[in-house]
């Protein structure tokens, strides 16, 4: 399957650099009406989900992330909230925790 990769505008790419706040990024996000919203359990899942959905289901959701323009201040957006779950910016919850641990561990070591 041929996955179209769209980088963000440089409108949003600045602005996500800048915003400060999880609010201002959450509206940098629904500003671009990202595809995620309009089938939300795609990028969450369903209770009772078997371990070969899920795997499929993340899959389907980073190809919809991938070509997201809101990809950057959703990226952003989860390294500063740490969502428990769902896919964010193509990655997992898991995935999210792991890059913001090592970002702050390289944050603390630069200091
Ligand atoms: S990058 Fe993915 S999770 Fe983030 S707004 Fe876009 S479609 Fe939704």
């Amino acid at each position: 399957m041929h996955v179209q990769r769209t980088l963000p505008s440089s409108r949003t790419a600045r602005s996500a650099v800048t915003a400060a706040s999880p609010a201002a990024l959450r509206d940098l996000v629904l500003a671009e009406a990202p595809a995620c919203l309009l089938d939300p359990e795609l990028h969450s899942g369903a209770p009772g989900e078997s371990p070969a959905d899920e795997a499929a289901r993340v899959a389907v959701a980073r190809e919809v992330c991938a070509s997201c323009p809101a990809r950057l201040p959703c990226q952003a957006f989860a390294l500063l909230t740490r969502p428990e779950s769902g896919v964010w910016a193509g990655l997992t919850a898991a995935e999210i925790g792991a890059l913001a641990a090592v970002a702050s561990g390289a944050v603390r070591s630069a200091a």
